[in-house]
């Protein structure tokens, strides 16, 4: 069976993957990149072939593994999971490597994340299935050639700039996943409210989905916390009334702002006059990671035209202080 293959990581679990999209049925929107991927795995099927390799990137939640998982199933193929930090010596991808059967899916999340060696070692896999090794050391060392069975590897990167050219120019197919509209997190919300057996009506899941940063794992996050809410209120059908409530008690504003998100707006505002100012600064000035802001938090910001990125660093808009309800002092 496909999924004995499956390696889940940790962390995976701890996003409660029970709520995954098990379907293409239940992957909602990304229309333009489904029909392509239906008609590249149409095709592969009809020449018997394994599929291209491809590469998904875009910020976190908005469905990459969960794609990689539906194209496997529709392949027939079994997936293997693994993410590039994971992957710590070419002695180890060769091991997975030389495990995959022919048509198997490699999925390797935050793929920009891979060390020199180890990505290296991917290129001749990618291209022509085989695998150099070394074996011994010093002069006596001598290089053998493996052949692999024909994979697919599948790339997930939140950093598509991040990705060496060689790399990425060897994925046939490269995706871009876009942020969802309110009506298809409404879809994702109503879908995953209906799994949980949890009684929503439609403006509930409507102002969900419109708190959500466009995201489907926060939609998802959201509904469980309103769940919980709404469960400890032991009421047996919930509403927009209650989603209100609930998020309010989780500081979760009616853009789907929450605390950090404002945190770092209002310390672009009140420690650097509204910007410019260095993403490293800014990490201090909060206290987050460098990265969590420029997955996380940046993307959406500027999404919405709360923040700008420029030559000289962040800067908020004017629609942030209308937002936060502060002073406009300079726009620079
Ligand atoms: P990523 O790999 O891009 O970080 P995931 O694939 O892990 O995102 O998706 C996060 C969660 O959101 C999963 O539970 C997934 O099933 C759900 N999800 C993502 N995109 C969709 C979608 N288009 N339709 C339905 N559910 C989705």
């Amino acid at each position: 069976m496909v999924e004995d293959k499956v390696v889940v990581a940790a962390e995976e679990v701890e996003k409660g993957n029970n709520l995954r999209a098990e379907s293409w049925d239940e992957f909602v929107g990304q229309e333009k990149l489904r029909q392509s991927l239906d008609i590249a795995i149409k095709a592969a099927k009809n020449r018997k072939e394994p599929l291209e390799h491809i590469l998904f990137y875009g910020p976190p939640g908005l469905g990459k593994t969960t794609l990689a998982h539906l194209v496997a199933k529709s392949m027939g193929v079994s997936i293997r999971v693994t993410s590039g930090p994971a992957i710590e010596r070419a002695a180890d991808l060769a091991s997975i490597l030389s495990n995959l059967q022919e048509g198997d899916v490699l999925f390797i999340d935050e793929i920009h994340r891979l060390n020199k060696t180890v990505e290296e070692t991917l290129y001749p896999a990618m291209e022509d299935y085989v695998l150099d090794v070394i074996l011994g050391k010093g002069p006596t060392a001598r290089s053998l050639r493996l052949e692999l069975a024909k994979f697919t590897l599948i790339g997930a990167t939140t950093r598509v700039g991040l990705l060496a050219a060689p790399l990425r120019d060897r994925f046939g197919v490269i995706h871009r996943l876009s942020f969802y509209d309110d009506e298809e997190l409404k879809n994702i919300v109503a879908n995953a409210a209906n799994k949980l057996e949890f009684k929503l009506d439609d403006q509930g899941c409507l102002e969900v989905a419109k708190r959500s940063r466009r995201t489907a794992r926060v939609a998802l996050k959201l509904l469980r916390r309103v769940r919980d809410y709404v469960e400890v209120h032991g009421v047996k059908q919930a509403d927009r009334e209650m989603v209100l409530k609930a998020l309010k008690l989780l500081e979760v504003d009616e853009l789907g702002l929450d605390e950090i998100d404002r945190k770092l707006l209002k310390a672009v505002i009140e420690k650097h006059g509204g910007g410019p100012v260095g993403v490293e600064t800014l990490a201090a000035l909060i206290n987050e990671d460098v990265m969590t802001i420029k997955d996380v938090y940046e993307p959406f910001l500027m999404q919405i035209g709360l923040l700008k990125r420029t030559s000289r660093g962040r800067m908020v808009t004017e629609e942030s202080y209308r937002h936060l309800g502060m002073k406009i002092k300079r726009v620079k």
